[in-house]
């Protein structure tokens, strides 16, 4: 379960981007984060994988308070975080395998991924994820290769690697064209009930949050102002 509670993080001297934000996720839900540019969204995201430090205001993942986290115990949490970003963040020059490796590994390391002997088990676990995502015909295939759309799905099983209790996705779709962001969309929903692992996507296409989401939280000028199932969204409106 993550709860987050009275949040409130400004950059530098500027009016806070997070205004006393209280945010739970419970179960295997996935949830979608929408909103304008500049509402927040991404702010929220990394601050609970802490790449932001929040001003003030608790984070609690799974019992753990990640805001008062550093150093060893920051890294030892951050693995239970599983990050799919827009741009990918692949390794260009690694093959597939080498890239969903560093999931494992739990930090990104061009030298660590080519020189390092993988345990077999680490090896069946990234060909199981592979083969459920379609790209283990590629696991020799250096990422630089590949489609956006398999380029995505390498994340998706890079952070799946790292068995994490939560897996955040920022705007995981938007470099994508519309066919293939469903097609991902549809592989973050299915997997959230397969691994009953909760999900949280930045999102700003309402259609696709409206269909493949079970909640949509709204935000506005660093606010939540609508939380609620899909179809409540219309009303509001
Ligand atoms: P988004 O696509 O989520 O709206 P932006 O384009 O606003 O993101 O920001 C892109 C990057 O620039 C992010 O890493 C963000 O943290 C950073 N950024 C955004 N606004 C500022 C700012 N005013 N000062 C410094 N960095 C910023
Ligand atoms: P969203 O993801 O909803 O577009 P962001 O969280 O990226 O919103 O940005 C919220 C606000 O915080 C924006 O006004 C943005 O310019 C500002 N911001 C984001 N990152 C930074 C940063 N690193 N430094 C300063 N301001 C930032």
């Amino acid at each position: 379960m993550l709860k987050i509670t009275d949040l409130v993080k400004s950059y530098g001297n500027g009016d806070p981007v997070l205004k006393n934000l209280d945010l739970t996720i419970e179960g295997e839900s996935v949830v979608s984060i929408i909103g304008s540019s500049g509402a927040g969204k991404s702010t929220l995201l990394r601050s609970i994988n802490q790449l932001v430090k929040p001003t003030s205001g608790s984070i609690i993942l799974n019992g753990t308070e990640l805001t008062s986290l550093s150093g060893k115990s920051l890294r030892t949490a951050r693995r239970k975080i599983g990050m799919v970003f827009q741009g990918f963040n692949l390794v260009e020059r690694l093959t597939v395998m080498e890239n969903v490796q560093c999931g494992r590994l739990g930090y990104i390391s061009t030298w660590a991924a080519m020189t390092r002997r993988y345990p077999k088990e680490d090896i069946r676990r990234a060909y199981q994820l592979m083969e459920r995502v379609g790209i283990a015909q590629y696991a020799n295939t250096r990422a630089d290769q590949l489609s956006g759309g398999e380029r995505q799905r390498v994340g998706v099983v890079r952070a799946l690697m790292q068995e994490p209790d939560i897996l955040l996705a920022d705007e995981p779709t938007a470099s994508l064209d519309p066919k293939t962001s469903e097609q991902i969309m549809g592989l973050l929903r299915d997997l959230a009930g397969e691994l009953k692992l909760p999900v949280l996507i930045n999102i700003h296409n309402v259609t696709e949050a409206k269909e493949y989401t079970d909640r949509i939280v709204g935000m506005r000028y660093g606010r939540i102002i609508f939380d609620d199932k899909p179809e409540m969204l219309d009303q509001a409106a």
